[in-house]
């Protein structure tokens, strides 16, 4: 399964703080694209598409409305639930195979990613007739199939298929293989990649790229920005190639080493090695936004050297950071809560 990011602008929108069930719906109107639904509920005075998810005939998911956020589909039920839409009117028209086989895996992986067993249509929370007699209800509700694969990264780690694109020309492009592409993107038939479809380039890469005397391609930006802070903040002659290596894991342990004991005292040594006394220095300790503190500077050079951008180094978690953490976490099969513990800093140093 792949989640096509779409460059939407919302209003202002309301943190989600419970998910529980996803809720079903068409969008009635036989044709109804990503912009298209964002147009309609901007129009109604909404702050855009009140759906999470959509999935289009042709079996292509896009994300509509950001997942943390309340939606605007099922009145007096937006605040605990997931909202999907498929397109199309299913009181006349029947579901195409795509169309059910995509919405069936985006269902299961939702229910996985929340941990919930409860789906329901639209009809069951308030009187309408959405989503359709005809929609195959039962079927993508408990449906679970095919692989299901994380939402891919959306910050400078993927490529979206362009027209004429081959999976073969993206790999050479970011000197890679087709079937590390593949792997990594979660698709099963290299030759069936689409327009606007994205591909995850990050942890792809099998081999690592020389460096050319002209031009750094395949070198990641973020990377090479979070090696700068990494050698600033706790490894002197750290080298800035933009390619996460042996040094740069090395850097990830220095700097939450260093952050530990400016903030607490940890004293240790920055050895760059992740031994017992660090892992006591890490203990429980958390941080979450609104804090400002030395970890929270170790966070954001965490993140940076793994690819992911969190508005800048300042050692306050804002909500850059928090965004930047919950994909994080939801890319590697962590819990998503934006608050970055244990778990997440021990992902963070591997
Ligand atoms: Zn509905």
């Amino acid at each position: 399964m792949n989640i096509i990011e779409t460059n939407l602008n919302f209003g202002n929108l309301t943190k989600r703080s419970r998910t529980v069930r996803a809720i079903l719906h068409h969008s009635a109107g036989s044709k109804a694209s990503a912009e298209d639904i964002h147009r309609w509920h901007l129009a109604n005075g909404w702050a855009g598409a009140g759906y999470h998810f959509l999935v289009r005939k042709d079996g292509s998911v896009y994300r509509l409305r950001p997942e943390w956020a309340v939606g605007a589909h099922a009145s007096g039920s937006n605040s605990d639930s997931i909202g999907i839409c498929f397109e199309g009117n299913f009181m006349t028209e029947s579901m195409p195979t795509a169309q059910k086989q995509a919405g069936k895996e985006l269902v299961a992986w939702v229910k996985k990613k929340y941990g919930f067993t409860k789906v329901q249509a639209h009809r069951d929370v308030q009187a309408t007739g959405c989503p359709g007699t005809n929609f195959p209800f039962a079927e993508i509700a408990n449906g679970s199939t095919g692989t299901v694969t994380p939402t891919p990264p959306t910050s400078g780690n993927t490529y979206t298929v362009q027209k004429g694109d081959t999976l073969t020309a993206i790999a050479k492009k970011y000197n890679t293989t087709v079937d590390a592409l593949a792997k990594a993107s979660g698709i099963t038939d290299p030759n069936k990649i689409h327009v606007g479809q994205t591909i995850v380039i990050k942890g792809a890469a099998e081999k690592p790229k020389p460096t050319k005397p002209n031009g750094n391609t395949g070198t990641n930006p973020i990377i090479r920005d979070g090696q700068i802070h990494a050698r600033n903040f706790a490894m002197p002659g750290l080298g800035a190639d933009g390619i996460r290596g042996p040094r740069t894991k090395e850097a990830g342990i220095r700097v939450l080493q260093q952050a530990m004991n400016r903030d607490y005292g940890a004293g240790l040594a920055l050895d760059g090695i992740w031994g017992r006394k660090s892992e006591k220095a890490l203990g429980r300790h958390t941080v979450r936004r609104g804090e400002k503190q030395y970890m929270v500077t170790a966070l954001q050079i965490l993140l940076m050297l793994k690819g992911y951008y969190c508005n800048g180094v300042d050692g306050h978690f804002g909500a850059g950071c928090e965004k930047a953490v919950r994909q994080y976490q939801a890319d590697h099969g962590l819990t998503v809560d934006g608050i970055a513990g244990y778990n997440t800093f021990k992902s963070l140093i591997q």
